[in-house]
């Protein structure tokens, strides 16, 4: 059968999100509504209209405004399509094709036919997930996916709710659940500046990861002041402002946090 589903963006050459050069798909829709996303077009499931209002440079009396549409309902064949245009680079580099949101994991029957066509042309997978989505949503894409990106945020059942609006229970035993299924793992951590990136917080992530299985590596992904301005473009709620990104030094720190676990930790700029 031939599925469609609403994708907002397709990056191709990307080579952060996962191993050599790929092609990451965004699929629209997140059940989350964290405080400092990056990416306020992906929330809504369906495509959206956004206004972009440019002051007039020579009077500054006068505004325009565009509109944007984000967001297609497209098949799985015209995804496919072009990933496949990629794969003399990702055979070359050891790449592939990645699906991220949003939660790709909110159109679980298009993402399993997007992957199970990957994996008939031996194209290695990658799901960045914020682990948010049902048991059976996981099971039925398991079996196609190379490797699971998976966002950990916040330990602390409260605080979870407060700044991503949902429970972390959820998230949590997921992830136990892809652990257990031998599934590879490389786990992605916002550092939100006094929400996130907390010793208190990283402390319990990384006591957390320690009891698990096939966790290889850890991303640390720094606070990036340039998304503030796109917030405001969408009109999130954009409640995060003047926040700075990490020093060098607060950055060791936190990696050390997660020395003991053994594994490959990355700092991502
Ligand atoms: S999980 Fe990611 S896409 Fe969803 S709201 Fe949070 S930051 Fe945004």
């Amino acid at each position: 059968m031939q599925h469609t589903g609403i994708v907002f963006d397709i990056i191709k050459y990307s080579v952060h999100d996962g191993p050599g050069i790929r092609t990451t798909v965004f699929l629209k829709g997140c059940p989350l509504d964290c405080i400092w996303c990056h990416n306020p077009e992906s929330k809504k499931l369906e495509p959206e209209t956004t206004t972009k209002i440019t002051r007039n440079k020579v009077l500054k009396l006068s505004y325009s405004e565009t509109k944007d549409v984000v967001g297609r309902e497209v098949t799985v064949d015209e995804i496919i399509n072009e990933v496949f245009k990629d794969r003399m680079f990702y055979e070359q580099s050891g790449g592939g094709v990645t699906f991220s949101g949003g939660e790709p994991l909110m159109q679980p029957k298009f993402l399993k036919e997007l992957l199970l066509k990957c994996k008939e042309q031996d194209i290695h997978t990658a799901v960045d997930t914020s682990g948010y989505a049902s048991k059976e949503a996981f099971e039925l894409i398991i079996p196609y996916t190379d490797l699971f990106l998976f966002d950990l945020k916040i330990i602390s059942e409260t605080e979870h709710k407060k700044y991503t609006g949902v429970s972390n229970k959820l998230i949590l035993r997921n992830l136990i659940f892809l652990s257990e299924a031998a599934k590879k793992i490389r786990i992605r951590i916002p550092l939100i500046p006094e929400i996130t990136d907390t010793e208190t917080n990283l402390g319990q992530i990384a006591e957390f990861l320690s009891k698990l299985k096939n966790i290889f590596n850890v991303d640390l992904l720094p606070y990036n002041e340039l998304s503030e301005g796109k917030n405001k473009k969408f009109n999130s709620k954009a409640q995060l402002e003047n926040l700075k990104m990490q020093s060098d030094e607060s950055l060791d720190k936190i990696k050390k946090t997660f020395e003991p676990l053994g594994v490959e930790i990355t700092i991502r700029g």
